[in-house]
């Protein structure tokens, strides 16, 4: 014992801003404290170690440099309290194992008592399982914290934009204005004319940026965009959880956003110069390959330009060589117009069902209750659904996977009953109006294939293909 350079002695003295070591001394009261200690000890202290690192996990460079020398050349430690030497396993280990071998001699605390016998030794060893004990309860704690908050419906981290996270209720809060910005990106984005890129520069012009104030990136302009906290829930540990905070958006406008984000997101779009009105819904009667249009100019020798539009086969089967020629739109708008006359309603037929859905109209409050009544229902249902779900993931008869997966959806279900009871109550009077106008590229596109679909689809089509192409 205390045979290899006794007099050699290192103070090691450390604090880091973890948590775990908040209530520890300041660095240079450490200092005052071990230099009197050493003094009133009779120790010469040979050098001082500053050490800002956190010991929860091995790998604090100065601590290593130190025991490599204590390992090579012998020596002693002087520190404030075992835990400012070790926090974990590792380090621990490696201090009692070198006072095991002999290297380092001895190692000296103001605040405990330890000499290289096998009681000391198995004191700080205490000691370090007791540092260890307080950082591994600390995250413990938190994590409980942390899974407390989700259970009660707080998403227990940074809010998303358009929100705030209030520190004195501990809940997160809605931010009026940018709530309201956000909910305009996701009203322009669902419109169909928008990149992702224009709702980045969207946000940035109202003022929503990232923390350095540069414009948001793409990726993250879509995480936005496809963020389900902002209908209410909240994804955490891979997991969605009913949140309760309030929404800003509904969940209608929501599913437009994904279903536009995944129309746009895919890879190949739709060639520039076929953006017309029945591209994709008419196919060629001779062939059965569809129709594409283009867009012609034709220059007259006076200076006037016309523009026109032509619809053609794009004869593209290879065992077969198509006849058809191309045809000017004015001429398949005609065409069409005559089939659909003979499928739209006469006038007086129109008028005696006005009048029956008029009458219709005063029996649909009760109905309208009903259905209410009916959709609650199958929210009691989900939400049964949900705990047998639970349970059965927490009896370990589901995996987790399915559970989660199978959360999801029923979570997004429950969503999508609630808005249409909300929206229900609020539309009980104007069932029977029109579908309003909108300039909206995606729904009217939407509502031209319900349109011809309603009609009859294909037999509209076929019935067109004959005059049109068939020359
Ligand atoms: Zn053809």
């Amino acid at each position: 014992m205390n045979n290899i350079s006794p007099q050699k002695f290192f103070l090691y003295a450390r604090k880091s801003t973890d948590v775990e070591d908040k209530q520890v001394l300041s660095i240079d009261a450490q200092l005052t404290e071990l230099r009197e200690y050493a003094i009133r000890e009779g120790i010469t202290i040979s050098a001082e170690i500053v050490e800002k690192q956190s010991a929860k996990v091995p790998g604090r460079p100065l601590f290593n440099k130190m025991m490599k020398e204590i390992e090579t050349f012998g020596g002693n430690i002087l520190a404030w309290n075992p835990d400012r030497l070790a926090r974990n396993s590792v380090d621990g280990g490696q201090i009692i194992y070198l006072l095991d071998t002999g290297k380092l001699a001895s190692i000296k605390f103001p605040t405990f008592w330890c000499d290289n016998t096998g009681q000391g030794k198995f004191m700080l060893n205490m000691a370090f399982g007791q540092s260890k004990y307080y950082v591994d309860s600390l995250s413990e704690n938190t994590k409980r914290g942390l899974r407390q908050k989700v259970r009660m419906g707080i998403f227990p981290s940074q809010a998303p934009v358009g929100y705030l996270n209030d520190s004195r209720t501990k809940t997160i809060i809605v931010e009026k204005k940018k709530s309201r910005i956000v909910r305009l990106a996701f009203e322009k984005y669902v419109k169909g004319n928008m990149r992702l890129e224009d709702v980045s520069v969207f946000l940035a012009k109202s003022g929503v940026t990232t923390r350095t104030g540069k414009r948001i990136s793409k990726t993250k302009a879509s995480f936005i965009l496809s963020n389900p906290f902002y209908i209410g829930l909240f994804k955490y540990g891979g997991e969605i959880h009913e949140g309760k905070h309030e929404p800003i958006i509904s969940k209608k406008l929501f599913d437009e956003a994904q279903e536009m984000l995944k129309l746009r997101g895919q890879p190949e779009r739709k060639p520039q110069n076929e953006p017309q009105p029945y591209c994709g819904l008419i196919s060629c009667a001779s062939c059965g390959m569809m129709i594409t249009a283009e867009n012609k100019t034709k220059r007259q020798k006076n200076g006037n330009v016309h523009h026109y539009v032509y619809y053609r086969c794009t004869k593209k089967r290879k065992d077969f060589k198509c006849p058809e020629m191309s045809l000017r739109s004015e001429k398949l708008d005609e065409q069409l117009s005559s089939l659909i006359k003979k499928v739209s309603l006469p006038k007086d037929w129109a008028e005696e069902l006005n009048r029956m859905a008029l009458e219709e109209q005063g029996n649909s409050a009760q109905s309208l209750t009903a259905c209410a009544k009916e959709k609650e229902e199958k929210i009691s249902s989900l939400s049964k659904k949900l705990e047998r779900l639970l349970t059965g993931y927490l009896d370990q008869v589901i995996d987790e996977q399915d559970y989660r997966s199978e959360k999801s959806k029923l979570l997004l279900s429950k969503k999508s009953l609630e808005e249409e009871i909300s929206t229900f109550s609020h539309k009980q009077n104007d069932w029977l109006a029109p579908p309003p106008r909108r300039k909206n590229s995606a729904r009217r596109r939407r509502r031209r294939s319900e349109f011809v679909w309603k009609n009859g689809g294909k037999s509209v089509g076929g019935a067109l293909r004959r005059p049109q192409f068939g020359l």
